[in-house]
């Protein structure tokens, strides 16, 4: 033993090294789990193994706390919510689990003491990509505010070995890399192999009768293997309260199907091992219009019915009938990737538990509520019937049954409209015919929610009027929420001892305390402070720049941020479209006093979406002109930050003075990226579409700044018989900008590379990027004049966060348990 770690360990209670909270405790539980669990003495040790050692010494600390919990649980039976989700995207754990425990500062101390930086620790973790974007990012700020607040729940998802690719940027251009995020180990999970459940694939019904002469159906599958439980503590804030993540991973089933065992094909049977494997092997991108992929299938079903298994195991050891396993459970689907829970838990309680179809299709009902993630009819996910039937035989026969009773109640309430019950239908007819996943959640849901005002009204009035026509009381709004520990807390120290000075602590748990701020938004004082920690977290990611794309941006200009995945409809090229407009100024009149900006671009595209991959080829194509030219140095510069994931939005949204919501108005749900950059006091450059309308209102609309069509005037000039070439011919700026694109300024004289691109907005647009451009490169200047004042600026920047309390994903939280979930609060003693 080093003869340090000996030192450390003199006179340490061993009861305190595994949990204790104190500097002390924690230094030698640090030396303590480097020496055991990595076999490492401090002069050897690597980054990683320095961090692991932490992470275990941290994760003791969770321990204890979950341990608690589940006894809790187990002891009081309190209702449940079950989040069901194929997508988390939670972020690094180090620095939220430090935070939840309040052990950061004595954590740096144990540290220091040993001559390691805890902010190089923070900086190794590798986060897991187990998301696309928004929607992963959501359910990991839900389950961070159902533990805070109390909430026993548990988040049901998929541990993919592969999660969102990790992004290089190469010739300007996306290329995907895997992201082995397992390669060293995490220490957050624990495996547990003693919860596995058989997942069947494939193969035929036959019909059965048993020995009391009852008809039933078996499943005769082709294929069965494992899913494995491997669960992440999610602590609270400041509360004991550990909630379980629980991700699924995929095994060969052992003794099932491995007849080739008895005929001797031992590869064989190692072959199909290697296949069953391969179901939670990687994520899928979420917005390529990809329809048919078997394995998707595969991984929902896989999740979906390992989910349900478990919690119908966990209601039998409460001793109560599965009758009443809907007063247990609360079950939300986040988007229709687990809408075959509504077929599956049919299927368990019919075919597996004998329950009459009638008391079963009560249960499901009463269990399932839906949320809506998408306005993109393109986006509705449905599967076709051949390959549905060939992975889910069973599963088809009983959407069949669902579908039928429920056209009956249909035809009873609309005689004669046929063509309502071809609309509504679970089968789209058109061939191959379809299982149109989101009719299937409506049907099977006894709530139904958008994520925005904006958008859970267009969901009634487009596409799913027939469904609130038929079932209103189903309808409901919850706004999205972002949680303001990880991206106020963790992510900007410096505001938010700022904030704690000013307000005292409360308002990261009630940030509606924010409000108070509103009496210093004109004190110069308390504007200098507030001046003082935007620029340090401005000048922290300038650093990062410099580092990564060896460009070097001034922490003066104003900071203009777009990062979120990379579509046509949330319309980073409109962006680019101003930025070539002021390059195009400053090129005609050299001497123009305009206010330095920096551009700054974060998000990946789908790796099959080639029009997002083109528009991330054009912002790296402007950035390296732009940034080249003597003429427009000082004032213009542009910045394609790589690989945006939770861990670089840490060091973007608290960077950002100006945030970037552009989406055509009626496209985004909601957003969260908004909330994140106007929490961290951004001003935003936006449309009226999603929680922007929410933000405005919330924010005042002195305090933001609006541009473009409303989602109303977008349908309206759509039908109207849209012609973007007229805008083109008409405003000579605008043509200025898109025939300089076309030229090859920006791909060294190349005209072909952009002209997709430039041949979609001149004759298609249906974004409607020119519709909206002249409205957006007024609004943009008027940002840009306002900047210059800055005690005007850091007025309304300090307005925005004292009113973005309501953005906190505890409200969000609150009003799911309230109206959908009926689940209460319980208090975990330790
Ligand atoms: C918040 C977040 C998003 C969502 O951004 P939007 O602007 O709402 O699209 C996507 N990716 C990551 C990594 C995020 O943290």
């Amino acid at each position: 033993m080093a003869e340090s770690h000996r030192k450390a360990l003199n006179g340490t209670n061993r009861e305190t090294i595994r949990t204790g909270l104190s500097e002390e405790s924690i230094r030698a539980a640090f030396l303590d789990n480097l020496f055991y669990l990595q076999g490492r003495f401090p002069e050897v040790a690597t980054l990683n193994d320095q961090y692991k050692a932490l992470a275990y010494t941290v994760r003791d600390r969770l321990l204890h706390r979950w341990v608690a919990t589940t006894r809790a649980y187990q002891k009081a039976n309190p209702r449940t919510v079950c989040y069901l989700s194929a997508e988390y995207l939670p972020g690094p754990f180090l620095g939220n689990n430090l935070l939840n425990l309040g052990i950061e500062e004595p954590t740096r101390r144990a540290l220091a003491g040993l001559g390691i930086e805890l902010d190089a620790l923070l900086e190794h973790e590798e986060e897991p990509g187990l998301g696309n974007g928004g929607l992963g990012r959501l359910a990991a700020c839900f389950m961070d505010s159902l533990a805070t607040l109390q909430v026993p729940a548990i988040g049901y998802g998929i541990r993919y070995e592969f999660g969102i690719f990790d992004q290089v940027i190469r010739d300007g251009g996306q290329v995907e890399t895997t992201d082995n995020w397992l390669r060293f180990g995490n220490p957050w999970e624990v495996r547990r192999p003693a919860i596995a459940y058989d997942v069947r694939i494939g193969g035929y019904t036959e019909q059965t009768t048993d020995a009391q002469g009852r008809f039933g159906v078996r499943w005769v599958p082709n294929e069965v293997f494992n899913g494995i439980a491997v669960d992440t503590a999610i602590l609270g804030h400041g509360v004991n309260t550990v909630n379980l993540l629980r991700l699924w991973t995929a095994e060969a089933a052992e003794g099932f199907d491995f007849h080739a065992f008895n005929r001797g094909d031992y590869y064989g049977a190692v072959v199909r091992e290697v296949r069953s494997e391969t179901i939670s092997k990687v994520l899928y991108p979420n917005d390529e219009p990809e329809i048919g992929k078997r394995l998707r299938l595969l991984q929902q079903y896989f999740f979906v019915t390992c989910s349900l298994q478990d919690m119908i195991r966990i209601h039998r050891t409460t001793g109560q009938p599965l009758d009443k396993f809907h007063e247990k459970f609360s079950v939300q689907l986040n988007d229709t990737h687990p809408a075959i829970a509504v077929a599956e838990l049919m299927r368990l309680l019919v075919d597996e538990h004998q329950m009459g179809w009638d008391a079963a299709w009560e249960v499901t009902r009463h269990t399932f509520a839906y949320t809506n993630h998408t306005l993109l009819p393109e986006a509705l996910e449905k599967w076709p019937i051949p390959l549905f039937q060939n992975v889910l035989p069973r599963h088809l026969e009983i959407i069949y049954e669902i579908n039928a009773r429920f056209l009956d109640e249909v035809r009873l309430r609309h005689p004669f409209d046929t063509a309502r019950v071809q609309r509504m239908s679970i089968i789209d007819e058109a061939p191959p015919r379809f299982v149109r996943m989101a009719h299937l959640a409506c049907v099977g849901s006894f709530a139904i929610n958008g994520v925005a005002e904006l958008h859970s009204r267009l969901l009634k009035e487009t596409v799913l009027r027939d469904f609130f026509e038929l079932w209103p009381e189903k309808f409901q709004n919850k706004t999205n929420g972002v949680t303001p520990r990880r991206f106020v807390m963790l992510s900007n120290p410096g505001l938010s001892r700022l904030l704690t000075r000013t307000l005292g602590a409360g308002w990261a748990r009630d940030p509606s305390q924010l409000r108070v701020l509103e009496r210093h938004a004109d004190d110069a004082a308390f504007q200098q402070e507030w001046r003082e920690v935007k620029r340090s977290r401005k000048e922290a990611l300038a650093a990062r720049i410099l580092d990564r794309c060896n460009v070097s941006i001034d922490p003066d200009s104003l900071f203009d941020v777009q990062a979120k995945r990379i579509h046509e409809y949330k319309r980073q090229h409109l962006n680019v479209l101003h930025i070539v407009t002021l390059y195009n100024r400053i090129k005609f009149n050299p001497g123009l006093d305009i206010t330095p900006r920096t551009f700054i671009f974060g998000g990946k595209a789908a790796p099959g979406y080639a029009m997002a991959k083109l528009m991330i080829r054009l912002i790296n194509a402007v950035a390296d002109v732009v940034n080249r030219d003597p003429d427009v140095a000082g004032r213009l510069r542009v910045v394609f930050l790589p690989n945006f994931s939770v861990k670089l939005g840490h060091g973007l949204y608290p960077a950002a003075d100006l945030s970037e919501q552009l989406s055509t108005a009626g496209k985004e749900a909601s957003g969260t990226g908004n909330m994140k950059f106007s929490m961290n006091g951004a001003l935003t450059i936006g449309t009226l579409d999603g929680a922007n309308v929410e933000i405005r209102e919330e924010v005042g609309a002195d305090n933001f700044f609006l541009f473009g069509l409303t989602a109303e005037e977008v349908v309206r000039t759509l039908a109207e018989g849209y012609r973007p070439w007229d805008i083109y011919n008409a405003n000579l700026e605008l043509k200025g900008v898109i025939d300089l694109i076309a030229s090859g300024h920006f791909s060294h004289g190349d005209r072909t590379v952009f002209q997709p691109l430039v041949d979609h907005l001149v004759w298609h647009d249906n974004y409607l990027l020119l519709a909206d451009y002249a409205g957006y490169i007024a609004c943009q200047e008027q940002a840009g004049l306002t900047y210059r004042d800055s005690r005007q600026w850091t007025r309304m920047s300090i307005l925005n966060v004292a009113r973005m309390g309501k953005f906190s994903s505890d409200r969000t939280i609150a009003e799911y348990c309230r109206d959908i979930w009926r689940a209460e609060p319980m208090a975990v003693d330790v």
